[in-house]
């Protein structure tokens, strides 16, 4: 049987502003194995990027468990935390969140300033392979400014994948991108799948919710609908069908 890597049990997550409570998170149970490429979907407001943050280790939950590969969240400081993340996650947002004056192979090459044991040389080594994987060799000294939103989501790509992380978090990464840029994203994605990456890819676009294998549908905070996809959407095959100056579907 494969590993449980993600298990959580009556996971709440309350919000105080004010006079006012938000329920953002009423009790998920959900358990992810090692290897699953699983979307978390749902409208707007029902609680995706609450979850994520959690799962991300960015946030705490107000109850409930997570444990993340074996190790409970609930018993951790904050520095634990952070050395968790940096060592077991990678992140990709729909802003991208590269530093601006940067450049892609210095973004990437970010996360393992944080890892002590990686000294320059192999940091560099390290952010050039990842940008070779995502398709960028040709563009490691570009600043995000030079490249189009799909190469930054391509560079953010890169950087989450430097730290070789257990999971890979994503907020609906395709969301600033027109469709033929989407699927070029999912395409990487299903790549990194099909090589054994674990991921878990928050989307409000039921579409965007086929490239994966499981859909998990939140609504108010609660999960009310668990699926196996049937017919998966398969990203190059959905590329070369793409009509080459008609992009919109
Ligand atoms: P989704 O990502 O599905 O659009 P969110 O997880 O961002 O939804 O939000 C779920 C609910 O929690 C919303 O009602 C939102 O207003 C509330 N919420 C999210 N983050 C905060 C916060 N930092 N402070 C207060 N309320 C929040
Ligand atoms: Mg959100």
């Amino acid at each position: 049987m494969a590993n449980k890597i993600i298990q959580v049990n009556g996971l709440k997550k309350d919000f105080h502003v004010g006079e006012i409570t938000v329920h953002a998170l009423k009790g998920i149970d959900l358990e992810i194995e090692e290897g699953e490429f699983v979307a978390i979907m749902g409208t707007s407001g029902s609680g995706k990027s609450t979850m994520l943050n959690i799962l991300g280790c960015l946030d705490k939950p107000t109850g409930g468990i997570y444990q993340l590969d074996g190790i409970s969240m609930g018993d951790m400081n904050k520095n634990a935390l952070a050395g968790l993340r940096n060592e077991k996650l990678g992140f990709v947002f729909q802003s991208y969140n590269l530093l601006p004056r940067t450049t892609a192979l210095e973004n990437v090459e970010m996360p393992l300033y944080y890892n002590g044991r990686v000294r320059a040389k192999e940091r560099r080594e390290r952010a050039e392979a990842a940008l070779e994987a995502v398709g960028l060799a040709d563009r490691m000294h570009h600043m995000p400014n030079q490249m189009s939103g799909g190469q930054q989501q391509r560079v953010a790509i890169a950087r989450s994948l430097v730290n070789d992380p257990r999971v890979i978090l994503a907020d609906e990464a395709t969301g600033n991108l027109d469709t033929r840029t989407s699927y070029e994203i999912m395409s990487l994605f299903q790549d990194l799948n099909d090589q054994g990456k674990t991921i878990i890819f928050v989307t409000h676009e039921s579409d965007i919710a086929r490239f994966m294998k499981r859909n998990v549908v939140f609504k108010d905070g609660r999960i009310v609908k668990e699926e196996w996809v049937k017919d998966r959407f398969n990203a190059k095959q959905l590329l070369a069908e793409l009509p080459v100056d008609q992009d919109v579907i």
